[in-house]
């Protein structure tokens, strides 16, 4: 089967020639129906194998693509909870359910090939009646992490706070629907780019605007002077997580998500009293069952181009120069 995969460190992708995968006792094999093309796969082709991420213990060559849904292909031995052709999502942070290595697409073979192997049956979740692989593919990381990232600050955003969403791709646009859905806060987005304002503005948000439009004062004026309760980080570079701080209020949340590797001075008056700074890491398996119902209720719908496994290395350099709407979703 082809795959695409990351062969070194500092590399593009290529796309290769693979053996099919057979599962071994306790794991199943899944035929891909979806794998989204996270902004951090360009991450790893670009960023890694320097010391700034030496502390991930994992290494090429392997298949990427660690937002994945599917179906039942083949069962290893000892396997009870599921049947072929069953619809799964794949549960992605493997190393948070005590797997080796990253996880698929991570350090493992991922999702961007005909067939996965998954390494254990507790990284599946039955997808609820209703939702398609395709759809559910990008829910397992683009909705997940920021339903996390949210939920985490629920207590904030009651009906009279202010949530700012900084970066409206893959991962931001799920963010604002999660935000309209789950919280009555009011909604502002930023991003570079007016076609992702206009997404967020579709999507729910209350307020958008573009960088270098004097969004401080903007935020100050909309919040009383006071500054947003939440701020979400979804891009993480030395002038986003300058913004995002500069515009949360005192006691309030800011979480960056993006991992561009912007650093913020952390002191008593870096930022606003008893603000919390916090990083989010994906999000439970309990979380990403939530997030599915979500959708199966269409509460939330992921904004998806569907792409051949072909395409995918043209894909990446569409998001890497921001012509993806939404989420790139690659069916094999
Ligand atoms: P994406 O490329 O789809 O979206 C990024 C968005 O940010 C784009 O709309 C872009 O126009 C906007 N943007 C870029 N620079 C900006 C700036 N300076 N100011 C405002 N907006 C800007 O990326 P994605 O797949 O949504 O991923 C977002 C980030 O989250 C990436 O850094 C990714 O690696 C990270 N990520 C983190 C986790 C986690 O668990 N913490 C999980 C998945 C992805
Ligand atoms: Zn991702």
């Amino acid at each position: 089967m082809k795959a695409l995969r990351l062969m070194k460190w500092k590399s593009e992708a290529e796309i290769v020639e693979v053996p099919k995968p057979t599962p071994g006792p306790g794991q199943l094999v899944i035929k891909i129906g979806g794998a989204g093309a996270c902004h951090l796969d360009l991450d790893l082709m670009k960023d890694c194998g320097d010391g700034q991420h030496s502390s991930i213990g994992w290494n090429p060559p392997f298949t990427l693509g660690h937002e994945n849904a599917g179906w039942i292909d083949s069962i290893g031995a000892g396997v009870s909870r599921f049947r072929e052709g069953d619809p799964v999502a794949v549960y992605g942070a493997w190393d948070c359910e005590g797997g080796e290595g990253g996880g698929g697409g991570l350090g493992l073979d991922g999702g961007m090939a005909e067939y996965m192997l998954v390494s254990f049956e507790r990284l599946l979740i039955d997808l609820p009646d209703g939702l398609k692989p395709v759809d559910a593919a990008p829910l397992t990381d683009a909705a997940l992490t920021p339903y996390h990232a949210i939920k985490k600050s629920w207590v904030k955003l009651t009906p009279d706070a202010f949530i700012v969403i900084i970066g409206v791709g893959g991962l931001g646009h799920m963010a604002v629907q999660i935000a309209k859905v789950t919280t009555g806060a009011t909604i502002i987005a930023i991003d570079s780019r007016s076609e992702a304002l206009e997404l967020a503005s579709s999507l729910g948000a209350n307020y958008t605007f573009k960088v270098g439009d004097e969004i401080q004062s903007k935020v100050k004026d909309l919040t009383g002077g006071y500054g947003a309760e939440v701020v979400l980080d979804f891009v993480g570079n030395e002038q986003t997580v300058a913004l995002g701080a500069s515009i949360c209020r005192a006691l309030g949340d800011f979480t960056i998500v993006g991992i561009a590797g912007g650093v913020l001075p952390f002191s008593f008056f870096s930022i606003p009293y008893e603000t919390s700074l916090q990083t989010t890491y994906w999000g439970s398996r309990a979380e990403l069952a939530e997030v599915l119902d979500l959708a199966a209720h269409h509460l939330i719908s992921p904004k998806i181009s569907k792409f051949k496994l072909a395409d995918a290395p043209l894909v990446y350099l569409d998001l890497a120069a921001g012509k993806i709407e939404g989420r790139a979703v690659i069916v094999p």
